[in-house]
């Protein structure tokens, strides 16, 4: 153990390494290539990434900025001068900081030995650049707010030293205190050494937001079916059957697959048994496999402990935890990764489950409802899905038949569907013409129920008020005659909604008046401005969108108009 004379070390060996290159566009460090780069740039770059994700988020980007840099220079600083003792060798570390431009360091204390193992280090900051970003940009913080700074001097005294070193800044002026102080020990000396570490991990935001959409989807499910039992239509006797077998099983724990093409309305059965059974109070929770990427389907339905992984930066329950005491729907189950077929028999099994990166066992009490459009006894065959698991939930089985195979209850859900979208659209359409009526018929539905839903909506929307609904109308054909019948069968596939003839006739009446009436353009801006602010109550941005403009372009041209008021009263 040795007490440092705390003198710097010849400063001379740096500067000789620093090379500016104009003329080749370069600025070298010895080996690294630096950027000389405006504080006032940072200082906005920092405001944007805490704005965007957070101070906590943000924190933790700028340490590891620090980080990465403290890395490097603890490289450079060992070759630097080989004569140095480790002790005036580590002093470069500081002084480089110095060279950057980044603050000024003054040590206090510095004690370490590389063979007990060693270490301890007070250092005061001076006029921190990060500091200074406060006082110009951010304001005070409720933190100490050196974060790139003290990133490097983790990094660097870890990556110098080979030992592993923390850091904290104990007080700073960022925070309002009267001297930025950062204390250094061996990581396992702080008590908090794990969840520091944390704040060196790369965060990435995407499980998250999948959880936040899982949660939204959630809602909108909700919203979307506010009845008790959600109504399953349709007279013809494949589907009768299908539903008998349906309501009796709803009232058990029995493990449901639901075997059906997309769009046979899957979700709807699901939700359907989950309102029949004993759990109806509890949650219903439904997951599309498919949605999730392979990589995060184990964490999403089971959870994660903290630190499982990069990224897992707290604990979080898993769909099957939110869904204890009701109903989880799986949906697509073929896509689960062999891990997540493995986790999911156990909970069949068990009733029991593990959160990613944890040890301890919870008790889950969910009823599942499977669903798949694909073969799973082709998909153990080839080996895709695990068989066990195939016999678990393979045990009560209902086969959806697709709409094409039950043609009778065609009308049956178009009338369904019209109702709705009439209410949702505030319209009151005669219905659809007997034309229409054949050609639903007709239709071979390779999107079934859902494509029939989409047909009607955009039916509604381009009907008018008091008319009735047309084939043109629900596949969105050009009522023009002269239409090939080629030409009509491309319109038909794509499916694209497109703008009715009588909206261009309504554009082109409307020009024939403004003109006869001899509105000026100015005026015509002024009227629409006028009536679009009037329509949302004085708000500028529901008025932007009325008006199809930015909220920019908006609040300038209702500036303009303000100044030229302003000089005409003058
Ligand atoms: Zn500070």
């Amino acid at each position: 153990m040795s007490e440092v004379h705390l003198q710097y070390p010849d400063l001379s060996h740096l500067i000789d390494r620093l090379h500016f290159k104009p003329t080749e566009g370069k600025i070298w460090l010895a080996e690294q290539r630096s950027i000389l780069m405006g504080l006032g740039a940072l200082s906005s770059f920092r405001k944007e990434i805490i704005s965007t994700l957070g101070q906590e988020r943000g924190k933790g980007f700028f340490m590891r900025l620090g980080y990465y840099s403290g890395m490097r220079d603890a490289e450079l600083a060992r070759k630097l001068n080989p004569d140095a003792s480790p002790e005036k060798a580590f002093l470069f570390g500081p002084q480089m900081h110095a060279l950057r431009g980044m603050v000024k360091v003054i040590p206090l204390k510095l004690d370490f030995c590389l063979d007990t193992p060693h270490f301890y280090a007070e250092f005061e900051w001076i006029d921190s650049f990060e500091v200074e970003i406060c006082r110009n940009a951010l304001g005070q913080l409720n933190e100490p707010a050196c974060w790139m700074l003290l990133g490097y001097a983790c990094a660097y005294s870890s990556h110098f030293t080979g030992l592993d070193i923390q850091f904290r800044e104990v007080t700073c002026r960022g925070q309002g205190d009267a001297h930025c102080l950062i204390i250094g020990k061996l990581a396992q000396e702080w008590p908090d050494h794990e969840e520091f570490s944390q704040l060196f991990r790369e965060a990435p935001l995407i499980d998250e937001l999948y959880e936040l959409q899982s949660r939204i989807a959630d809602l909108e499910l909700s919203i979307q079916y506010p009845e008790d039992v959600p109504r399953a239509l349709g007279e013809a006797p494949p589907f009768t059957s299908a539903l008998t077998m349906i309501d009796r099983g709803a009232n058990s724990d029995v493990t449901m697959l639901l075997i059906g093409e997309t769009g046979t309305g899957k979700e709807v059965l699901a939700r359907r048994v989950h309102s029949m059974s004993a759990r109806s109070q509890g949650p219903f929770v439904a997951v599309n496999c498919a949605a999730i990427p392979p990589e995060l389907i184990e964490s999403e339905l089971f959870g994660v402990e903290k630190g499982a992984y990069t990224g897992a930066m707290q604990s979080r329950p898993g769909r099957f935890e939110r869904a204890d005491g009701g109903t989880i729907f799986l949906d697509e189950i073929i896509e689960l990764s062999p891990r997540a077929q493995a986790a999911l028999l156990r909970v069949i099994q068990e009733g029991e489950l593990e959160r990613v990166g944890d040890t301890r066992t919870r008790k889950v009490n969910v009823r599942i409802v499977a669903a798949t459009n694909e073969d799973l006894a082709a998909a153990v065959k080839a080996g895709r899905f695990r068989a066990d698991l195939f016999y678990r939930i393979n045990a009560y089985m209902v086969v959806i038949p697709p709409l094409r195979e039950r043609r009778n209850d065609i009308a049956l859900l178009a009338e369904h569907f019209r109702q709705r979208y009439e209410k949702q659209y505030r319209k009151k359409t005669l219905g659809l013409s007997d034309r229409a009526m054949e050609a639903l018929n007709r239709h071979d539905w390779p999107g079934n129920i859902r494509e029939l839903e989409n047909a009607v909506e955009r039916g509604i929307i381009l009907t008018d008020e008091h008319s009735s609904i047309t084939e043109e109308n629900l596949f969105s054909i050009r009522p023009k005659r002269e239409l090939s019948d080629d030409l009509r069968k491309l319109n038909q596939s794509s499916g694209q909604l497109e703008k009715p003839d009588h909206q261009q006739l309504f554009r082109e009446t409307l020009a024939e008046q403004v003109l006869a009436n001899q509105i000026g353009i100015n005026d015509l801006e002024t009227l629409l401005i006028d009536k679009a602010m009037e329509k949302s109550e004085q708000n500028v941005s529901a008025a932007a969108r009325l008006l199809g403009l930015s909220r920019a372009a908006l609040a300038y041209r209702l500036k303009r108009r303000d100044d030229h008021t302003e000089s005409d009263e003058a």
